[in-house]
């Protein structure tokens, strides 16, 4: 946890007793001399990110009276200065000047040395979200752009929402970046009158960066999963096109770790195709979708209907993209029914 102390005191003896390297939370205080004594906490930091936030306080030392005067905060970049003074001025109350000129955006924020202490925190945290909520996805767009340029436009877009998704599949993993990035934005201001923001990110946040790349990594290879299945889709359907219809109507039925065919009038199907199929295959590793799929695709049924059975989802998707618009799910018919007592009065 990322706790903020009121005196030196206090931060120093919260420095001493709260940062644990090897927990999965830290405790890390920073020291704000001279006003009152209130502890409060700011949130959660992982232990992986906490080393970072540890030296920041160790390079704190701030002295009673060094207080900076004022803010200024600038922006060279098109994109990120758009709307920066509204949304400073609207989450920092203060006062609050704008300049711009050409594409370099000034903000200032004035004020008296004690104002200017109890606004540090607002304005790093204001700053945190700003980078984080309202340039998140621009910061990955280029982090993306720069190391894997080889996608189209297309591409690029369908790999960075997985990306946003892997970065907020966790609404605690979300809160500890965000008190990370005011963490460190804080202990700058506290020194520095002038912050570029541009600079936030690449100075400042490496850490986050880091967490950012291995997210875009990461999403990089579930696209690339996904293409490939698709491919393998795709090569399924033509397989099955070109094979012409060689059954009019295919009963899917399961029995325990196997399944076998029926046409309408109940009469068993291709019996030696399965055993031939499942002879080679790994069923334990959910081969037996796999064996399915490749059994129906030889025979290339015109309609196919499953029966309630041990089919995973995985492979139910792949049936209905492979066979589209021919197959059908049984919710429960007489034959399921009867299968389904059978089974229970025998496990009696
Ligand atoms: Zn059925």
């Amino acid at each position: 946890m990322l706790w903020q102390a009121d005196t030196e005191e206090e931060a120093s003896a919260g420095r001493l007793t709260s940062i644990a390297p090897n927990r999965a939370l830290s405790c890390i205080c920073y020291g704000l001399p001279e006003s009152g004594s209130t502890v409060r906490r700011l949130g959660f930091v992982p232990n992986s990110l906490a080393q970072i936030a540890y030296t920041t306080v160790d390079r704190m030392g701030r002295k009673a009276g060094d207080s900076v005067a004022g803010w200024v905060v600038t922006s060279d970049d098109a994109v990120m200065s758009q709307g920066l003074g509204e949304f400073l001025a609207r989450s920092v109350a203060g006062q609050w000047t704008e300049s711009r000129q050409g594409t370099h955006l000034q903000c200032e924020l004035t004020g008296d040395a004690d104002e200017l202490d109890e606004l540090a925190w607002p304005m790093a945290r204001a700053l945190a979200q700003y980078l984080l909520i309202y340039h998140e996805r621009d910061w990955l767009d280029d982090l993306l752009h720069r190391r894997y340029h080889i996608f189209d436009a297309d591409e690029q877009r369908t790999i960075l929402d997985h990306a946003l998704r892997i970065l907020h599949q966790d609404q605690d993993q979300d809160l500890s970046r965000m008190d990370l990035a005011a963490a460190v934005i804080f202990n700058y201001l506290v020194h520095q009158p002038t912050l570029v923001v541009e600079g936030v990110r690449t100075f400042l946040m490496s850490d986050i960066k880091a967490e950012f790349d291995e997210a875009i990594d990461q999403a990089v290879d579930t696209h690339l999963m996904e293409q490939e299945y698709q491919e393998f889709v795709h090569l399924l359907r033509q397989l099955v096109n070109v094979a012409g219809t060689r059954q009019e109507w295919i009963h899917v039925h399961f029995d325990q770790r196997r399944f076998y065919f029926e046409d309408p009038s109940g009469l068993r199907l291709a019996d030696e195709l399965i055993d031939d199929i499942l002879d080679g295959a790994d069923v334990e590793l959910g081969g037996l979708d796999d064996v399915l799929i490749s059994a129906l695709v030889t025979l290339a049924p015109e309609r196919i209907t499953i029966h309630q059975g041990n089919l995973a989802k995985e492979g139910q998707e792949t049936l209905l993209q492979v066979f589209d618009g021919r197959v059908l799910f049984c919710r429960g018919c007489s034959r399921c029914y009867a299968a389904h007592v059978d089974r229970d009065w025998r496990s009696f």
